[in-house]
């Protein structure tokens, strides 16, 4: 049986995000899994020199990333329909997704820059404050 019921497992879709999807599959069925991409809002802005408008949409990044995610969910077994592809900031999002899918893990990777984030990544050591379930912070190298 397994320990957890319910498991967000975010990926920024870096070389990384293979071996958290691996080990998030080690702790919950594929079924169970949520899987969520945080993309950043669009872009919008006039290009100086042509003056026109190089809106990003939503939809437009979404398409962009969504064949990387299918990759990894597929990998996985887990299905499209488990899948989520958010905008906004990462640590508030992944939050928000755990929250309404009632996750009790999430797994996240994290990889050492400086300072406490050396040890664990800018995004992994936000989590680990005032996120309401356990996080599982996967070593990446
Ligand atoms: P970082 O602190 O940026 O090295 O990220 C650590 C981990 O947080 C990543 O390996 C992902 O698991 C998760 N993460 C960071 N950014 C995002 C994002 N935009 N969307 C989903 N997960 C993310």
């Amino acid at each position: 049986m397994n320990r957890y019921h319910s498991l967000l497992c975010a990926v920024n879709l870096n070389e990384g995000s293979q071996t958290v999807v691996e080990a998030a599959v080690q702790l919950a069925s594929a079924n169970n899994i949520h899987l969520v991409h945080v993309c950043e809002h669009p872009i919008t802005g006039y290009g100086e020199s042509t003056g026109n408008n190089h809106q990003v949409t939503e939809a437009q990044i979404k398409q962009h990333v969504f064949p990387q995610l299918s990759a990894l969910a597929e990998m996985a077994s887990i299905q499209t329909s488990n899948t989520e592809i958010l905008f906004g900031e990462p640590v508030e999002m992944i939050r928000q997704a755990a929250k309404h899918h009632c996750c009790d893990l999430i797994v996240i990777g994290s990889h050492g820059r400086q300072g406490l984030q050396r040890l664990l990544g800018s995004t992994a050591s936000s989590m680990l404050h005032g996120t309401p379930c356990d996080v599982l912070t996967i070593h990446l190298h």
